[in-house]
């Protein structure tokens, strides 16, 4: 990954003029990469002498709560006291970071259409990003946001400027984004970057057991009965779906992120090259789609789901019930085969 240096002239430019009023955006069901690279991209921008909002348009999972500074990320959802729509209405410029399109603030996005002024950047790795940023840091092949963030400090200031709580909150978004560096981008440049920060001080098991060891008993048990219940396999094998309603969630006492990676789990059988995870929430159905190899999700996503994403991780939502959701991609995936997609 090359960054631009005319794009890192211009940001270093903009960030030259002292104490400026910055928010710091992130998607919708923020994961770590988006938590991670809010907060490390934050503590570089006070260091600067800046003022700095991080604000998520909903709650992120709790396996996250332990990560260093989320207590001051503003959640719009929650958020009663007008803290988010007052630092967009106050701010001089926005970062938009790891999504790549305002719609994907979903509520929060005609709050950031009201401020027409401020200085709009984008910071993402997702595929075809949206227009209106007056600066675009727009790389699909950095494995993460946290990764490409990183190489900005680097390119703007040195590895020199990084703290170890943001080693901590970078190396986050690297793991996650990459299941545990087992996707694609995995590039020398990365194991630089996170050789980097283990130089900082990290503890690469602290951090691994705060992820991914710290679900509920709930969560292991919905796991379990998703598998065994609600897994489908179809089209002679090389497809798989899973769905959750409301009131199967709710018995095993649901929390948001507790059906984090069940949606890949399908890919750890053999002869499956793509997979969905359908979960219903109140006013629609979240779509989770994951691929193997060649076979594109992103694309699939577009078509069938309105949504996007990555080549092997993508999604999507639906406004008609679980069984037309259902049909509907049994049908989606019949035609995608019928092109070769899936071969
Ligand atoms: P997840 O399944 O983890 O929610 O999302 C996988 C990937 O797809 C993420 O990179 C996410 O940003 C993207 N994605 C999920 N839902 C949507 C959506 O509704 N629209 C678009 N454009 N991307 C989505
Ligand atoms: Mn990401």
């Amino acid at each position: 990954m090359k960054l631009s240096k005319e794009s890192i002239e211009r940001l270093r430019e903009l960030l030259a003029r002292p104490a400026q009023r910055i928010v710091i955006l992130s998607h919708t069901n923020p994961d770590g990469d988006a938590v991670g690279s809010s907060l490390a991209w934050a503590e570089v921008l006070r260091t600067m002498g800046h003022a700095v909002t991080c604000i998520v348009p909903n709650k992120y999972p709790y396996f996250l709560d332990w990560m260093p500074g989320i207590g001051e990320v503003v959640v719009f959802k929650t958020d009663t006291e007008g803290r988010a729509a007052r630092a967009v209405a106050g701010a001089d410029i926005l970062f938009c970071l790891d999504f790549n399109a305002i719609s994907r603030l979903e509520n929060l996005s005609q709050t950031i259409e009201s401020n027409t002024t401020a200085v709009r950047v984008l910071i993402d790795h997702h595929l075809s990003p949206g227009e209106g940023f007056d600066l675009a840091f727009s790389y699909p092949e950095s494995s993460s946001t946290c990764f490409l963030v990183y190489s900005i400090i680097e390119a703007m200031c040195g590895t020199e400027a990084i703290t170890r709580s943001m080693a901590e909150l970078l190396y986050v978004g690297m793991m996650t984004d990459t299941g545990n560096f087992a996707f694609s981008f995995l590039t020398p440049e990365l194991f630089r970057a996170v050789a980097v920060l283990v130089e900082k001080g990290i503890s690469i098991p602290d951090i691994h057991n705060s992820v991914y060891n710290a679900y509920t008993e709930g969560r292991a048990r919905l796991f379990g009965y998703a598998i065994n219940r609600k897994m489908e396999v179809i089209q002679n094998g090389t497809v798989a779906y899973m769905s959750l309603l409301e009131g199967e969630m709710r018995r095993f006492q649901f929390q948001q992120g507790d059906s984090e990676g069940f949606v890949n789990y399908a890919l750890t059988i053999k002869k499956v090259k793509m997979s969905a995870m359908f979960l219903a929430h109140r006013k629609f159905i979240r779509v989770s789609l994951r691929s193997r190899g060649d076979v594109d999700v992103n694309l699939f996503a577009r078509r069938y789901f309105n949504g996007g994403g990555h080549k092997n991780a993508a999604g999507g939502k639906s406004f008609v019930s679980m069984r037309e959701t259902i049909d509907h991609y049994v049908r989606s995936v019949a035609e995608f085969a019928a092109e070769g997609h899936l071969d």
